[in-house]
């Protein structure tokens, strides 16, 4: 069986994801992780956190490995060799986003094939920013992320909620 990427920001990493890396484990040779370096969206953790929260959370699964990468998704699967790009869907409208990437990879890179695993039931809900929403606002992910994330998160709403604190002190003794 070929070689797959599977691309995305993992801002954090959660169980949705997860599912996706150990089924298309279970699928190729080899999967490779690309931790994309610098998505068109607000970030919480920077490249080298989600890289750390990437790699702890996929180090039992075997013939996984995790990169960062920046670029374009074709060049970082020609780069490592692999032959296919592995999504996870999870909802219609997931659909339309994964389809016009599909579409468009092809046309950068003919030799590329895009396979979209369907999201597992019970992760349907899941997505990196519900995940950061209810962190943020002190709710409980142990259910929705690895316990080291969950720890991550935690150390950065503490960071976040001091920073508010110490803007407020700062305005109201201005
Ligand atoms: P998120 O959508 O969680 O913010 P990304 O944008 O980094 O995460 O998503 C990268 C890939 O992972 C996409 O193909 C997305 O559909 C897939 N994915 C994200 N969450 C899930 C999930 N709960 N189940 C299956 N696939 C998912």
């Amino acid at each position: 069986m070929p070689k797959a990427v599977y691309p995305a920001s993992f801002d954090p990493i959660h169980y949705g994801h997860l599912d996706i890396i150990r089924r298309a484990a279970a699928i190729f040779d080899e999967v490779i992780v690309g931790v994309y370096d610098r998505p068109l969206k607000h970030l919480l953790f920077d490249v080298t956190e989600r890289l750390a929260l990437v790699r702890e959370a996929v180090a039992a699964i075997p013939r996984v490995s995790v990169t960062a990468y920046g670029g374009l998704t074709v060049d970082f699967a020609r780069e490592n060799g692999a032959q296919v790009i592995v999504r996870g869907l999870r909802v219609v409208s997931d659909f339309e986003l994964e389809w016009r990437m599909a579409l468009t990879n092809k046309q950068l890179a003919p030799d590329l094939e895009m396979i979209c695993l369907m999201t597992s039931r019970e992760y349907a809900f899941l997505s990196a920013s519900t995940v950061r929403e209810v962190a943020l606002l002190g709710g409980d992910v142990s259910g929705m992320v690895p316990p080291r994330t969950a720890q991550a998160l935690a150390a950065k709403a503490a960071a976040l909620s001091g920073d508010r604190q110490r803007e407020t002190t700062v305005s109201l003794t201005d």
